[in-house]
């Protein structure tokens, strides 16, 4: 056996550089393949969207009608239920955000959810979901104006502007967004104005937060409120939402029907009043009731926008005539700050569902 010549030193670092230089040159003549689209997953729950003439169409067809979908995301998908969105009920709001809450625990590649929905009752939906969705990335909820057998549907393209959010990583620690008609809203600000129009989903004075546009999506603004990872409601905690209901004030209204909704079970009821808290008819002897018998009470505007703002203490002002009366109603009376009442009834029935201590539900109501 012979022994190999050694090398000098200096000539095996010289064969080092060189083959550490070749190598070099073979990365840079080979660019980096790009990186996948992140992966958005979408979850379908009916609705005009889906409501073709002759049959509804399914998560996997709306998935399939969005030319170039791949650019923008790997899309996964899914049918939660296939229905208008008034018929969506309460257990199903709870399944749905379980759903999502699980996916975003476990599937940590998913960049951001999109729900369709109908538009009847999107607003309350996608609030529900702004409240117990607790993670940084988006859910996206979706809808349309026209149906998939109606000249003009706008459904596809729709989808496709909120894939495009979900994936986008500004969308991120922004509660849940609506998108619909080239437009971003905050589900916290965010109803529909119009019963008919494509343009109906409006934040009214607080404005849209952004816009899909051709080239990208791009974001003016944020809400101040908690949301995301800053949101207290669990739902893993929660088995039933508790009744809620709401009732509007109008001249010569009874105060039968606050008694009704009492008698009926109502934990919550949700004064829909005249201005900045008035009553009419008979409903202050309905509200008397609802007091005694422990009903919360959360006053806020039919007029569509403005703040109801709670008191400044609860100590009652020096010299002031406590009746047993007035005790009750500060005992169980909330101000609604600036929600509109179908938002309102949703964070009254998530309080409830932690606590029965009335500044706690005030707090909440002036922290979300
Ligand atoms: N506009 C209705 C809704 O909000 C949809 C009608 C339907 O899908 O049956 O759900």
């Amino acid at each position: 056996m012979t022994r190999a010549p050694r090398r000098p030193t200096h000539e095996l670092a010289l064969i080092l550089i060189c083959l550490l230089l070749g190598s070099l040159a073979a990365t840079q003549a080979q660019p980096a393949p790009p990186a996948p689209p992140p992966r958005v997953h979408f979850v379908a729950t009916g609705g005009t969207i889906s409501n073709r003439d002759g049959g509804r169409l399914t998560a996997e067809e709306l998935a399939k009608s969005m030319p170039g979908v791949d650019r923008y995301a790997r899309l996964t998908f899914e049918q939660f239920a296939n229905v208008a969105s008034s018929e969506l009920t309460l257990p199903q709001w709870l399944g749905l955000s379980r759903r999502i809450n699980d996916l975003y625990a476990n599937e940590k590649d998913v960049a951001g959810v999109v729900v369709s929905s109908g538009t009847d009752t999107l607003e309350e939906t996608a609030f529900f979901l702004h409240l117990t969705v607790r993670d940084p990335r988006p859910v996206v909820v979706v809808g349309s104006m026209r149906n998939p057998s109606t000249l003009g549907y706008e459904g596809a393209a729709n989808l496709l502007e909120g894939v495009r959010v979900a994936a986008d990583p500004a969308s991120r620690n922004k509660g849940a967004l609506v998108v619909l008609n080239d437009e971003i809203n905050s589900a916290r600000n965010v109803t529909k104005t119009d019963a008919l129009r494509l343009q109906t989903f409006r934040a009214r004075e607080y404005g849209q937060l952004g816009v899909v546009d051709r080239d990208r999506v791009v974001f003016f603004s944020q809400i101040t409120q908690r949301t995301n990872e800053r949101v207290e409601f669990d739902v893993t905690k929660i088995e039933a939402l508790p009744r809620v209901d709401i009732i509007m004030v109008y001249q010569g209204a009874s105060g039968d029907l606050i008694k009704a909704a009492v008698d009926g079970g109502a934990k919550g009821i949700v004064m829909a009043t005249a201005g900045a808290g008035a009553t009419s008819g008979t409903q202050g002897e309905g509200l008397r009731y609802a007091y005694e018998k422990g009903v919360f009470v959360v006053t806020t505007t039919r007029a569509g926008s403005g703040r109801i703002a709670p008191r400044r203490t609860d100590a009652p002002p020096p010299n002031f005539r406590m009746t047993e009366a007035i005790q009750r109603r500060r005992q169980f009376a909330i101000s609604g700050e600036d929600h509109i009442p179908v938002k309102a009834r949703v964070l009254l029935m998530l309080a409830l569902t932690k606590t029965t201590d009335r500044a706690e539900i005030q707090r909440i109501f002036s922290e979300y």
